[in-house]
């Protein structure tokens, strides 16, 4: 082993493979790649291995696994949960995609897109609109996140309740197994049944059992008319009572059904002095719905008309052009940012059944004022898919672990995932043992073990070994 902890020759091999720009080794240089966006993770890059091709992510790993040496899958670095950071040895290897970053082909009959991994999410976006076409992942990273990160957390978004998850829109993945091997199944098919949905076990797996190299995406027609609304109601219910009356009148256009406290909104104010277009309220609503048809306005006005005269309703807003419904979306994307200025909060990205939303909300509120006295909970989230951010904004003095724990147990009490959409990374590693069933875990474990038995990608994430 050289200083560096590290095989003698690793470094010039690897830089061998790699071609001119294809390696990062000193130490300024592979200092960004070594801490997640939240800062919450710092670590250390022994290199930063740059291929510009599937051929070399291949041989990259090949190597690394000749010579025992650790790799850390990386996008656009923009996880919340750690899962893209090495750890602070510095001896694991940061395998950036960033160079992988070309659009292949878009198909708009086919409803396809062929992208590879280093695609910045919004370039895939634009590349379908290009075609008049969508893919509609989105979220308030999509700006920097790569395709092969939102495919390795499955990322979630706004509008998965129209959409589904990032699972719902991959028809086809090229993957670079633990070994080197490289596996296509680029094929470009919405039904598939020969054999085995291996790549399944890829998305979602945050880098811990191969390397996403390309993927082909589902796209969707572009519905031609969007309304978006914001509407301020007295309490959870009332909310629930208007997404379930959406169902009924709007049908699957509702394409975002968004919850924000009023917390929310005084940290907008307070940190990105932007204030909503609603007098304050306990909480408001953000609905988008989405047709080809005409008559979409009339449809929205008609089911918010009917929730204000309901009661459950107070006021609303409508976006009258794209740029007010922009303007709309960016208090809901810039909440994590103003969250960040206020200083320390503890982060949880949970799902329980829709209809026990109110209830969770109640006992975890109940569970802080008596667990953590002096925490302030910051909520908001994708309440159509039961999915809420209840963070919680804390002082020194209060236990991180402790508060997510706490968190947790109430989770639990009503059959909920302590990870929605953000995945385990590093950050719910201990909580993912401690709630997942047994079987679950060591099922998790035998999958591990078949797919990386050297245990060298991304290890200590989702899973302790
Ligand atoms: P990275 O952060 O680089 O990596 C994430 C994980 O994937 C790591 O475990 C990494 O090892 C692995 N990985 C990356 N690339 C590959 C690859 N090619 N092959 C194998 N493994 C790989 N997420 C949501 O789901 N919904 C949201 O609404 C949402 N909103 C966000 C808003 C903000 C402001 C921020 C900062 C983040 C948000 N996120 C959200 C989280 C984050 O953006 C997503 O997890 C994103 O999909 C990660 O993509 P990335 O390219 O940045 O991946």
């Amino acid at each position: 082993m050289s200083a560096t902890g590290l095989p003698p020759d690793f470094l010039s091999r690897l830089d061998g493979l790699l071609g001119p720009g294809g390696l990062l080794t000193d130490e300024a240089d592979c200092a960004p790649y070594g801490i997640d966006w939240r800062r919450l993770f710092p670590g250390r890059a022994a290199a930063v291995a740059r291929p510009s091709s599937t051929g070399q992510v291949a041989s990259v790993v090949g190597l690394c696994r000749e010579a025992g040496v650790a790799l850390v899958p990386q996008g656009g670095h923009t996880g919340l949960a750690g899962g893209a950071t090495p750890d602070a040895s510095g001896r694991q290897v940061v395998l950036s995609l960033a160079r992988m970053n070309a659009v292949r082909a878009v198909d708009p009959v086919g409803l396809t897109m062929e992208v590879e991994a280093g695609c910045v999410v919004q370039a895939a976006q634009a590349a379908a609109e290009a075609a008049g076409r969508l893919f509609p992942v989105s979220y308030g990273a999509e700006g920097s996140a790569m395709v092969g990160g939102m495919i390795a957390t499955n990322a979630g978004g706004i509008n998965v309740l129209r959409y589904g998850m990032t699972r719902s829109l991959v028809l086809g993945l090229e993957v670079v197994l633990a070994d080197g091997g490289v596996v296509d199944g680029l094929r470009a098919l919405r039904k598939d049944n020969a054999g085995y949905d291996w790549k399944q076990l890829f998305i979602g797996s945050e880098g811990t059992l191969g390397i996403v190299t390309a993927a082909v995406l589902r796209l969707v027609p572009r519905p031609r008319y969007t309304e978006t609304a914001l509407l301020a109601v007295p309490d959870p219910e009332a909310a629930l009572r208007i997404l379930a009356a959406a169902q009924d009148s709007l049908g699957d256009t509702i394409q975002a059904f968004e919850l924000i406290s009023r917390c929310a909104f005084d940290l907008l104010e307070r940190y990105a002095g932007l204030s909503g277009p609603l007098p304050p309220s306990p909480w408001c609503i953000l609905l988008e719905a989405g047709s080809s048809l005409s008559g979409l306005r009339d449809a929205v006005e008609a089911t918010l008309g009917e929730a204000l005269e309901r009661g459950d309703a107070v006021d609303g807003v409508f976006a009258e052009s794209k740029a007010q419904a922009a303007g709309l979306w960016s208090l809901r994307e810039r909440i994590t940012e103003c969250e960040a200025h206020q200083g320390k909060s503890v982060k949880h990205d949970v799902s329980v059944p829709i209809p026990a939303i109110p209830a969770f909300l109640e006992a975890a509120d109940r569970a802080l004022a008596e667990g953590a006295p002096g925490t302030v909970p910051n909520v908001f989230g994708h309440m159509g898919d039961g999915n809420l951010h209840y963070n919680v904004l804390v002082g020194p003095e209060h236990d991180s672990a402790a508060i997510n724990r706490l968190v947790h147990d109430v989770v639990d009490r009503f059959a909920g995932s302590i990870s929605a959409e953000h995945g385990i990374g590093q950050y719910r590693v201990d909580e993912l043992a401690r709630r997942r069933r047994p079987e679950e875990m060591a099922l998790a474990q035998r999958l591990k073990r078949a797919l990386d038995p050297d245990g060298l990608l991304n290890p200590g994430k989702v899973l302790r070994v």
